[in-house]
């Protein structure tokens, strides 16, 4: 189920809406609609607060190759994509999130470019298509209450609840 992957320092936000650090910049007011999906790249580095770069600074600095990021922001769209439909079926709206990608080599050498990452209501802006509510990390981040019922609420909406323990999850499977 682990694979090991040489993880690239780059951080990708999809965005499908403004929220977070997108409104603070641009002092758009949260909740607006993007006229399309927008991608951000920044780079991982904890000492200088993960600034964002360009696709140029990214292959000026040797952290991934053209080729890599074309195949990063192919793979974010697809997952955006799929990810909208996933959650907008459980009532949520995916507001934006953050991917992480690592490079995997097979048993012929041979390197493919894969998620290395989480995907959670920590990485994720979900929001209930109806109330608007908060159903993620910024719940924490803005010290409001009833984090765990939120995170709760959806994996109960996606059908990944274990409410008799951890093998009481009957609609998880595990995907290529
Ligand atoms: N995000 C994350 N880890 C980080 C920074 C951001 O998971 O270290 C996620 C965040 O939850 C949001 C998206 O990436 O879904 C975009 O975050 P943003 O750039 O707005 O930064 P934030 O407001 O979270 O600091």
């Amino acid at each position: 189920l682990v694979r090991e992957a040489e993880i690239i320092p780059v951080r990708i936000a999809v965005r499908n809406m403004v929220a977070g650090s997108m409104a603070k910049r641009f002092g758009v007011e949260e909740g607006t609609p993007l006229p399309r999906s927008i991608v951000e790249y920044y780079w991982k580095n904890d000492e200088f607060n993960d600034p964002m770069v360009t696709e140029e600074h990214i292959t000026a600095f040797g952290w991934a190759a053209p080729q890599d990021i074309d195949d990063m922001l192919a793979l974010s769209l697809r997952i955006n994509d799929y990810l909208c439909g996933l959650f907008y079926s459980a009532g949520l709206k995916l507001v934006d999130f953050k991917l992480e990608f690592g490079r995997s080599y097979d048993e012929n050498g041979e390197m493919r470019i894969i998620i290395a990452d989480e995907i959670s209501p920590d990485t994720c802006r979900l929001w209930d298509v109806e109330t608007l509510k908060k159903l993620d990390k910024d719940r924490f981040r803005h010290d409001m209450d009833d984090i765990a019922e939120a995170y709760q609420e959806v994996a109960r909406r996606l059908g990944v609840l274990p409410t008799n323990g951890p093998d009481d999850v009957s609609e998880t499977k595990i995907m290529q």
